[in-house]
Formats: C-alpha cells, structure tokens, sequence
C-alpha cells in the first residue's frame, strides 16, 4: 500500500487508541485538512483484539477503507494491548519511532481524561512521546524530531473545547468513514445489548456534531482542546465567531 511508504511525511498525525477512534473524534478535521492539500496521517496504538465484534483482521480491513474515506496519506496500528495500554518506556519509545518518520507538525491526542482507559492513557502516552521524540539522547537510528504543536480531540469529554473545526461540508464522509467499520456498527445479534442500532448511530454523531458545531456558529464542529495560551499579533483578525 503506498500510504506506508518509507518516506511519507505528515503535516498532521491523529493518534489513537482503537481503530475507528479516529473516524469518531476528529475524521471531519482529517477530511478538512486533506482537502486543503495538507498531509494526514493516522497512527492507531492497538490491533481491536479486546473488541466485542469482530476480529483484529477485520479491523485491519476495515480501517484501510476508513483511511481511503478520509484522505489519508498514511495509516498503521501498533500493537499495543488492546484494553491496557500503559505508558511506559518501550511504549513511548514505538511511538517516538513514527514521530521521527512522519515528522508531522501537528499532532492530535485523545483528551487525557475518559470513561475509556485507553483514550486516557493515550492523551498522556502521546504528549510524553512527542516530547522524547525530540531528544537526541533518545537514541532509535532516526533524526530527533518534535512536532510543533499537539492538540486533544475532545469530543468524549465533558469539557469546554478551546476551539471548534468545521467540519460541515464533510460529515457525510466522515460518517461513511465510521460506517467502513461493518463489523462493529452494523445491526447483528453479537453485542446487541451493548450496542446502538445503526440508525442511532448516525443520529447520535450527527447531534454531536451539530452540538458542537453551534458553539461556534457553524452547522457540524469537531471540539479540540489545546493547553497552551494562543499567541495573537493582529486583535482584529483572532478567528472568532461575532458575539
Ligand atoms: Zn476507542
């Protein structure tokens, strides 16, 4: 596949827990990005094994056509267990790997607070990664790299995003992207009781969005978090809705 090419660079990498997290948290801002000629990529820390449908294989499958929906140039899973993800040395050390390949200027966490462990943890794996990813004591063969900014893909946290993508002319893909994932959201008797019908699915992101999106004014929005304060030179161009 050439979206693993040795060389591939990215201008912004999404990193996550499971496959599909992606599609749900910040697929429209992937779509966007693509769509004004910047390079995405999608690193995914586990396989799906721990899932309640479907196999890892299908997963695979599955996130591939995801990648092709949204546009991305790259997409690979670590192999990270599914449903323990911890962060310790060797785990930050896989992902400082790919940091220093794709050299990505931006990169987007999960919150680091979630119902989900595995987001949680994430959001503090990833940080810390980023961070060693530029230390050249940090030793893997590659070039020392740090990406210029993280942000945190909000969209599962009870929390107020710094700032909101409109994502409106693309939520049609972006649900088509979380559809590829047949064999988790598909109607089938497996999981029934755990999870919601196909139609519930779409209205419910849909709602999300639409949420988020009039926070800011805009018809669909994916919320981000950034911890950093903003630096502005010009008051009069700070991209805000009118009040
Ligand atoms: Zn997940």
């Amino acid at each position: 596949m050439a979206a693993e090419a040795a060389d591939f660079r990215a201008d912004i990498l999404a990193i996550a827990a499971h496959r599909d997290d992606v599609e749900q948290t910040c697929g429209g801002t992937l779509l966007r990005s693509a769509a004004r000629g910047l390079r995405t990529a999608i690193l995914d820390l586990t396989q799906g094994e721990a899932g309640t449908r479907g196999t890892a294989d299908d997963r695979a499958r599955e996130a591939e056509e995801a990648a092709r929906i949204l546009g991305v140039g790259w997409r690979q899973a670590l192999q990270l267990p599914d449903g323990a993800i911890e962060n310790t040395l060797p785990n930050r050390i896989e992902i400082v790997r790919v940091l220093r390949q794709l050299r990505p200027r931006v990169v987007i966490l999960p919150y680091w607070q979630a119902r989900h462990p595995d987001h949680a943890i994430v959001g503090t794996l990833g940080y810390d990664a980023c961070f060693l990813a530029g230390l050249r004591k940090i030793d893997t063969g590659d070039e020392p790299y740090r990406p210029f900014k993280i942000v945190y893909a909000s969209l599962y946290a009870d929390i107020r995003p710094s700032f909101i993508v409109d994502i409106s002319p693309f939520i049609e893909q972006r649900h088509q992207a979380l559809m590829a994932y047949q064999s988790q959201y598909a109607n089938q008797q497996a999981g029934s009781a755990l999870f919601v019908p196909e139609e519930e699915i779409r209205e419910r992101t849909f709602a999300e969005a639409r949420h988020y999106g009039l926070l800011a004014g805009v018809r669909y929005g994916e919320p981000f978090v950034q911890k950093e304060v903003g630096l502005i030179d010009d008051l009069t161009l700070v991209p805000v809705q009118s009040i």
